[in-house]
């Protein structure tokens, strides 16, 4: 080390002394030179300025060298594609869910993100998996997280979620369930105080819940929250379906479609919001919610999608989160004979992987699926697979 450094400092010694010379030299010449000579230098440099400018003018691409690289376009990853009106994204995790909207306007949400994981599915391949994914399809933020209820399949990989994205709003039940969630809890409030400096976008859903209204340029998300009491005993002992039972049933509407999510919503979840929404705006003709897409409440379990609530919303079409690999056996055959009985196509996240639905803003729409596997309960055959089907 310290040997180069000398030879080093002796070179440049060098170059001093040769430069030096070469100003002497130079100087010396320019004494020597005549007013005239001077004159023509003078002259000789006028025009070779004057051919440059000339020619930067008349021929600019030789010029080219001189321009500075264009910058990069702007970053256009949080956009869909244009002619769309949103995007759901129900993300193959397994026995859980995580689901992705995005909107026209630029709008994400992200609805629920854990996974009950298993031995042929663990948790840690779960997590590489949904960030990949999240990071392909160029989220860069998350403008609203709903987190439906606290059962770790729901909510267990927000944490990888906060590290990952800023998450500038959430909504959670604010319940005091176990320390496992106190600490998710814990977990959000910090999350959006990184972002915004307040808590203000921590929104907790109280015992008797509310409804909740998200908006963009043109899309609403309603969100009826019974809260985490209604439904139970209100002792912190929640048992399963007390805790599922505080899932908001969740109206996405844009481009004149309706989305139903139920997080695992039980019957009396499905109950408790029919008597809701009665008599306002959405019930039509006061029949029923007219609906297109259902994300199954409780991964298909026989805990939910109950008749009354399947005549009521009126969907034609159902998504299933489960992996039959785990102990529910979810979906349970019963729910999936009501959706055959209705002839609603289904797409299991087992039997499909991923599962996307497009709806452009013409109100057509596609399922885009991870596997080529027609959909289950397709009784009228309605060509949906893979084809954009007319609208409205
Ligand atoms: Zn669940
Ligand atoms: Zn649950």
């Amino acid at each position: 080390m310290a040997k180069s450094k000398s030879t080093k400092s002796s070179k440049s010694t060098k170059q001093t002394k040769t430069q030096k010379q070469v100003a002497k030299v130079a100087k010396k010449a320019i004494k020597k030179l005549t007013p005239k000579q001077i004159l023509a230098i003078l002259v000789v440099v006028v025009i070779v300025v004057a051919v440059l400018v000339a020619l930067y003018f008349i021929k600019p691409e030789l010029f080219a060298f001189l321009k500075r690289p264009e910058s990069p376009p702007a970053r256009q990853n949080n956009a869909i594609s244009e002619d769309l009106a949103f995007e759901a994204h129900f993300i193959n995790v397994g026995q859980g869910d995580a689901i992705l909207l995005r909107f026209a306007d630029g709008t994400d949400v992200m609805i629920d993100v854990g996974v009950a994981g298993t031995t042929l599915n663990p948790k840690a391949d779960v997590e590489v998996m949904l960030l990949t994914y999240l990071e392909d399809v160029g989220l860069d933020a998350i403008d609203y997280m709903i987190i439906t209820h606290p059962d770790t399949d729901h909510y267990n990989m927000a944490d990888a979620i906060f590290d990952a994205y800023d998450v500038r709003t959430i909504y959670a039940n604010n319940v005091n369930k176990n320390q496992t969630y106190n600490t998710f809890l814990q977990d959000a409030k910090d999350e959006v105080y990184s972002v915004h400096g307040h808590y203000d976008n921590f929104i907790g859903i109280g015992a008797m819940g509310k409804t909740y209204e998200i908006t963009g340029e043109n899309f609403t998300i309603d969100i009826y929250a019974p809260g985490y009491d209604r439904l139970g005993n209100a002792d912190e002992n929640y048992t399963a379906a007390e805790s599922n039972g505080m899932s908001p049933i969740i109206i996405v509407t844009a481009a004149e479609r309706r989305l139903v999510l139920a997080g695992d919503a039980i019957i009396a979840t499905e109950e408790w919001f029919m008597d809701e929404i009665e008599g306002t705006s959405y019930d039509i003709e006061g029949t029923s919610y007219d609906c297109d897409f259902l994300k199954a409440g409780h991964h298909g379990s026989d805990t939910s999608s109950g008749d009354a609530f399947l005549d009521f919303i009126t969907c034609e079409y159902v998504i299933v989160m489960a992996d039959r690999d785990h102990s529910h056996g979810h979906p349970h055959d019963v729910v999936m004979e009501r959706f055959e009985e209705r002839s609603m196509p289904t797409y299991v996240t087992e039997d499909h992987g991923h599962i996307v639905l497009k709806v452009d803003k013409e109100g057509n729409f596609v399922f885009e699926v991870q596997y080529d596997v027609p959909a289950s309960n397709n009784k009228d055959n309605v060509e949906t697979y893979m084809v954009v089907v007319s609208g409205p």
